[in-house]
């Protein structure tokens, strides 16, 4: 898959750092499995059965912590 993105800006225009961050609510429940002979993990599984969704709907400079944009749960930007 191979997605454009089209954010209004590409770096902070407080700080110049070029990475936003976006917090993200992860909820559910996750098992793995263990072989009884030899101690084994398997941990496959462990993942997906959880869900991911973003709480944060601004995109925050990583560096400094200004609100750049905001954006929906896609990444897309609203407005
Ligand atoms: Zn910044």
């Amino acid at each position: 898959m191979d997605r454009k993105y089209n954010f209004p800006i590409k770096k902070c225009p407080r700080c110049g750092g070029t990475m936003f961050t976006v917090r993200q609510r992860i909820s559910g429940n996750g098992e793995y499995y263990v072989d009884m002979a030899t101690g084994e993990i398997e941990s496959t599984e462990l993942h997906s059965g959880l869900t991911y969704r973003n709480t944060g709907k601004y995109a925050v400079c990583t560096d400094c912590g200004k609100r750049l944009f905001k954006i929906d749960d896609s990444l897309n930007v609203i407005e």
